[in-house]
């Protein structure tokens, strides 16, 4: 491939952005990077009983946070502007015209029972008889006022359209799976399967990478660009994600969208990784990859055509693979951005022990947090009913760190303090440290107890130690 590549990336303001549209993103972009080309934003909104307030500038917003970025596009300009297909009506009008003229799209004027009849009767495709009235005809009906909309001519009858899909090969289209579609709606809007074929040619886009849900679609484009004369770009089509019913992930499941991960304290790099793996592979089956590392080694040969499985595990194991690597400074501001701006009053140096000993445990931002949580300063305590062992044991425990003189104590003074418990009391293991740990945490959680110790000031294990008993 050359320096030409020119992809896009081309959602509908429908509503927000979801993991099936990560992907189809986050594909275009590597392309771009990996082939240094230009990634394009192109927001398709010519729908506007579909579109949403807002729902624009949030999906682009969110692929920002991703940490994505374009080349062209609604908010950055370019050389093919505007990126924003409701301000380029006057454009689609003057291709309509032609179509018109050439006798490649007609004017029908169907009502709705007209069409529903039509369907009902013939068992295919809608083939308007309207596509035949004369030029007078259509001139009265218009004189008139009488509602229309523009389809477009299919006669191609027996043909089928046949393309290299960039995923799945030699790809079949019978142009009989289509009837005279639509082309500008009965409100004057032109649909998406023309902007869209209108743009992909006008904005120079080589490749148009996009979910298999679009085939028929592609379809509509394909004669869409015939009739114009136009040469086609590559199209790939990428396969569905699955979930966990195996039935696909679909838009309108809600852990699917991209802002219930970003709640569920899963990092941006973290989902572009795992995002990446929903139906590609690396070379070397590498399954921890750094944004840089997938531009390197991006590739259309290692798309797979078979359907994708969405795991949450798998989701969680990269999540903790990118947070493991993270220092504390990074993982403190994650936390102020991504969970609460309360984090931002944690001590820096405590958040640097906590993150040193005990990065290891976690999987999400929100187990951070909650753990982080935990050593809150004056923390109320559950009510908890102690055995008079377990009692005993606390109790020798708070005289111990009582004797200590600091603020923070550090951990291997406490394990002193354990093991002279232990020879004291004759008590070990579990029954050593889980009345302690409830009494420090109020969990029996597995932390080491020394490290968990260290992290609490001193004054606030008396403080909660105190409450228990
Ligand atoms: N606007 C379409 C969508 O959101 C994009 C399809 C395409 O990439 O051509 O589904």
């Amino acid at each position: 491939m050359s320096d030409q590549v020119r992809v896009r990336f081309a959602p509908s303001p429908t509503g927000s952005l979801h993991l099936g549209g990560v992907r189809t993103a986050l594909y275009n972009y590597l392309l771009a990077r990996h082939h240094q080309g230009s990634f394009v934003i192109r927001v398709e909104d010519t729908d506007l009983s579909r579109n949403i307030d807002d729902a624009a500038s949030r999906q682009l917003n969110d692929l920002k946070w991703l940490g994505l970025t374009w080349d062209e596009g609604p908010d950055i300009g370019g050389d093919y502007e505007p990126y924003q297909q409701s301000k380029r009506l006057d454009l689609y009008q003057s291709y309509v015209a032609t179509l018109l003229e050439q006798g490649k799209a007609f004017y029908c004027f169907l009502s709705d029972s007209e069409l529903k009849d039509l369907h009902s009767h013939e068992n295919r495709q809608l083939k308007s008889p309207h596509r035949d009235l004369t030029k007078e005809e259509v001139d009265q009906r218009l004189k008139a006022g009488a509602p229309y909309v523009i389809r477009f001519r299919n006669d191609a009858a027996d043909k089928v359209y046949t393309f290299k899909d960039l995923v799945h090969g030699e790809t079949r289209l019978p142009a009989n799976m289509v009837g005279d579609f639509v082309l500008v709606r009965s409100n004057g809007h032109p649909v998406y399967n023309f902007c869209c074929a209108i743009d992909d040619h006008l904005m120079k886009i080589t490749h148009v990478l996009r979910g298999e849900e679009h085939l028929s679609n592609t379809l509509r484009q394909l004669m869409v660009y015939e009739s114009l004369d136009w040469k086609t770009p590559s199209f790939g089509h990428l396969s569905m994600i699955l979930g966990p019913n195996k039935k696909k992930l679909s838009k309108r499941d809600d852990s699917a969208a991209l802002e219930d991960f970003v709640k569920s304290g899963f990092l941006p790099q973290a989902l572009l990784n795992y995002v990446a793996l929903l139906g590609w592979s690396s070379a070397d089956a590498t399954e921890y990859l750094p944004v840089e590392q997938l531009i390197a080694s991006f590739g259309l040969d290692r798309v797979h055509k078979s359907p994708a499985m969405f795991d949450r595990e798998k989701l969680r194991w990269i999540n903790h693979q990118h947070l493991v690597r993270m220092s504390a400074e990074h993982m403190h501001a994650a936390l102020v951005n991504q969970v609460d701006a309360k984090y931002g009053k944690v001590d820096a140096k405590w958040m640097d022990l906590f993150w040193t000993s005990l990065s290891q445990q976690f999987y999400t931002l929100v187990e951070v947090a909650e753990t982080i949580d935990l050593f809150s300063q004056g923390m109320k305590m559950p009510v908890l009913s102690l055995e008079d062992s377990e009692k005993n044991v606390v109790e020798s425990f708070k005289q111990g760190i009582d004797q200590v003189d600091a603020i923070y104590i550090d951990p291997e003074i406490i394990a002193g303090i354990l093991s002279k418990i232990s020879e004291e009391q004759g008590v070990k293991g579990r029954k050593l440290f889980a009345p302690i740990r409830q009494a420090l945490l109020g969990v029996s959680s597995g932390m080491e107890i020394k490290v968990l110790g260290s992290l609490l000031t001193k004054e606030e294990i008396l403080n909660r130690i105190s409450q228990i008993l």
